[in-house]
């Protein structure tokens, strides 16, 4: 920024005001970066070194450990004003995958389960937006006795409003899961859900209000996202997913001690309902070996 700077100046094109850097950022060569430990050791001039000690939580943990053991080589380190960025590189077979992730794609969240194993939740709004959305319309609909274009114009701006709120939270979401699968080398199961009615009944009222929710769209979003990044997508059964026993195959139960947990009563098995979606659209998936 200052060389460039200093050029426009000599040429007389630079206006007065030194630059100032928005946003501070700095990319280090490999050659001035050591590992000591939790330490990051920087040289910022000969024999003058910068010591950072390294914060992390058990996700960053896993992948410091696999570079450890040899299994992740690092990229170039960066910092910026309140982090450390150190990318892990490592060469996947995407066509082939080792490991899968299954995506259950539900009312409230989006739940990622693979097969190595690894749990990733994303908490949506969908419904919330649905709801927020259904509430206006009806209000207008009353409006629309007595100043009908006024209650048209409003139908119209909240209906492209609501559109693309969904449309927003489903690229991000799926570009999220996307990440994660393609920065693992993960291949992509999800549920088959062309011509099937939901598993979940909420009575006639709330099934209504449920029923335009976009489970297809967004996981065409990230089946797209996923296809971009040369990651394998398969589609299975989605019939009794969140029914049966992902261990033994029995029939589950609502346990009695937590809203979304399922119990085995056959083998004594207990889990969250969408992880056991997951774990089931896993056991499926007639490219991923039988992991579980
Ligand atoms: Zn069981």
């Amino acid at each position: 920024m200052l060389k460039s700077w200093r050029r426009l100046k000599r040429k007389g094109l630079a206006k007065n005001d030194e630059p100032i850097a928005k946003k501070l950022f700095i990319q280090f060569d490999a050659l001035l970066v050591r590992y000591e430990g939790d330490k990051l050791r920087i040289s910022v001039r000969p024999r003058k070194f910068l010591t950072i000690n390294l914060k992390y939580g058990s996700y960053q943990k896993r992948f410091i450990e696999e570079w450890r053991a040899g299994r992740l080589r690092v990229g170039e380190v960066s910092l910026n004003e309140t982090k450390i960025l150190i990318p892990f590189r490592k060469d996947v077979d995407l066509t082939n995958p080792k490991d899968w992730i299954a995506i259950d794609v539900n009312e409230s969240n989006v739940t990622g389960v693979s097969s190595n194993p690894h749990i990733l939740r994303i908490e949506t709004n969908l419904r919330e937006i649905r709801s927020v959305y259904f509430e206006k319309r009806r209000k207008i609909q009353k409006l629309s006795k007595y100043k009908p274009l006024t209650a048209e114009r409003l139908l119209r701006k909240y209906s492209d409003r609501e559109k693309r709120r969904i449309k927003d939270l489903c690229h991000k979401v799926a570009k999220r899961m996307v990440e994660v699968a393609k920065l693992n080398g993960f291949g992509i199961v999800m549920e088959d859900l062309k011509g099937m009615g939901r598993r979940m009944n909420y009575g006639k009222r709330m099934n209504r209000r449920l029923h335009g929710l976009p489970y297809r769209k967004l996981q065409s979003y990230i089946e797209y996202k996923a296809r971009l990044n040369g990651l394998p997508v398969e589609y299975v059964d989605a019939k009794y997913t969140s029914s049966l026993c992902p261990i033994c195959g029995e029939k589950l139960s609502k346990a009695p001690n937590g809203r979304r947990l399922l119990k085995c009563k056959s083998c004594g098995y207990e889990e969250d309902r969408d992880i056991i979606a997951c774990l089931n659209l896993l056991k499926r998936n007639p490219r991923c070996g039988g992991a579980h």
